[in-house]
């Protein structure tokens, strides 16, 4: 059997490893680097899947995150389709689908996450869609047609991001939540509202408060689905379904090699598993947030390079733990959102009337301190937010509130 080896062996190969891999160069790293990911292409950009590259705006080479050549230029060895099966701690091994075995020093897991798949009666019949990946993407093609029906399960950002693709391109779409509002899991209920409006008013129709029971074969194709059923009794006929409520974290290599798990695999603020040669970065891992004063699994490109920085420097030798406040963006139709900290918590929430019709600025505070921030088409409050989330500074609720108040005389003089 072939032994490969490297001294650095990174695990997934999308924004957390290919950064990571990146990184280590960056950071004067000289030993061997092999990234090994189970999809056929080199990193790629994945929020596009469910915008640009679904309206068919991006082609698959426009997504790769870097060109072919900077992997070779950097000596970064690449294993496309490859996929591994299981560690061994002890021997300091993996062995991949092929049988084959590879060595590592240090290990990097970045194996993200696959979306979360019902398994309520017609979950088998074909025509049934899952969004994570450019094949996940082609496979819709062919039915992502103007007339078409679509019902998405789940109002969170990627379905919604998809409803705005798909209306837009002709198709008759409705979208299934479960939650009395669209995104209830991530975001206030004022932006729930806003998105509501927004995606009313462009012809998505949406079921709030309604569950999704089943799915019903169509009456011309047994093998394919015809109808959705949802739990108020309604039949919701579909030509096909966007199945998008969530993600399962890929913990099970760290789990069968006895690693800690949590929501996702447990690292402390270096990225460090309970293993000291394993690293886990990115939408798989579990970790201490410090803005947030505890622990927390994060699924957003920022985060999965950040913690690709942090990994790196503490294998080239100069540790700086992970420090950043979290943030996202969405895009659907000509509204782009950005979201920074996590508003869960917040005591108090206020409203900034926006700089244009089409904008939205919703701050959250605790005891009088910012912790997130919301901003729609609002560039200038989004990056004013980040500091005054990041500086700690007692607000005063009516300034934030008051347009004619700029944002940075609020944040101390630099
Ligand atoms: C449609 C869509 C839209 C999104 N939009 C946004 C957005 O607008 N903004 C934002 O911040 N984030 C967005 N996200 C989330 C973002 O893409 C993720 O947070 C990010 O991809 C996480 O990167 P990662 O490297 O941790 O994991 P992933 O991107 O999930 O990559 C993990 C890789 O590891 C591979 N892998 C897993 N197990 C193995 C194994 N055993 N062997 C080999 N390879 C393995 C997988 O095949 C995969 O390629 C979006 C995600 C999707 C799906």
């Amino acid at each position: 059997m072939k032994e490969n080896r490297a001294n650095v062996v990174i695990v997934g190969a999308s924004h957390g490893g290919g950064e990571m891999a990146s990184r280590l160069r960056q950071g004067g790293f000289t030993g061997s680097v092999a990234l090994i990911g189970s999809e056929p292409y080199l990193p790629y950009h994945r929020p596009p899947l469910s915008k640009a590259f679904l309206a068919g705006e991006t082609t698959t080479e426009q997504l790769l995150i870097r060109a072919p050549s900077v992997y070779a230029d950097s000596k970064i060895d690449f294993h496309a389709s490859t996929t591994v099966e299981a560690i061994d701690r002890k021997k300091h091994g993996l062995r991949l689908g092929s049988g084959e075995t590879f060595g590592y020093d240090k290990l990097v897991l970045a194996t993200g996450g696959r979306p979360r798949r019902l398994t309520i009666p017609g979950s088998e019949l074909d025509g049934l869609h899952y969004m994570r990946s450019i094949a996940d993407v082609n496979a819709m093609r062919e039915v992502f047609v103007p007339g078409a029906r679509l019902v998405i399960v789940g109002g969170g950002y990627i379905g919604l991001e998809v409803a705005a693709v798909a209306v837009k391109h002709g198709l008759i779409v409705e979208v299934v939540e479960f939650a009395p509002r669209v995104l209830a899991r991530v975001a206030g209920p004022e932006l729930s509202a806003f998105y509501e409006t927004v995606h009313s008013k462009a012809g998505v129709r949406l079921r709030l408060s309604t569950g999704v029971e089943g799915f019903e074969p169509s009456s011309t194709n047994p093998a394919h689905v015809g109808a959705v059923r949802c739990s108020d009794g309604t039949r919701v006929a579909a030509d096909f379904v966007l199945v998008a409520v969530g993600l399962v974290p890929n913990i099970e290599l760290a789990a069968q090699a006895g690693l800690e798990i949590g929501n996702g695999v447990e690292v402390d603020e270096f990225c460090q598993t309970s293993d000291p040669d394993i690293f886990a970065i990115g939408d798989c891992t579990e970790f201490p947030l410090p803005y947030l004063g505890r622990r927390w699994r994060l699924e957003s490109v920022p985060n999965a390079m950040e913690q690709a920085r942090v990994a790196a420097s503490v294998i080239n030798g100069k540790p700086s733990a992970y420090a950043a406040i979290p943030w996202f963006w969405s895009d659907q139709y000509n509204l782009k959102l950005q979201a920074v900290g996590l508003s869960q918590h917040c005591d108090e929430v206020v409203i900034r009337p926006p700089r244009s019709p089409e904008g939205f600025v919703v701050f959250y505070l605790k005891e009088s301190r910012m912790i997130a921030a919301d901003c729609v088409n609002s560039i200038l409050e989004f990056n004013a937010a980040k500091r005054l989330i990041a500086d700690k500074l007692v607000l005063d609720p009516a300034a934030l509130a008051d347009p004619a108040v700029n944002l940075k005389s609020l944040l101390p003089a630099t």
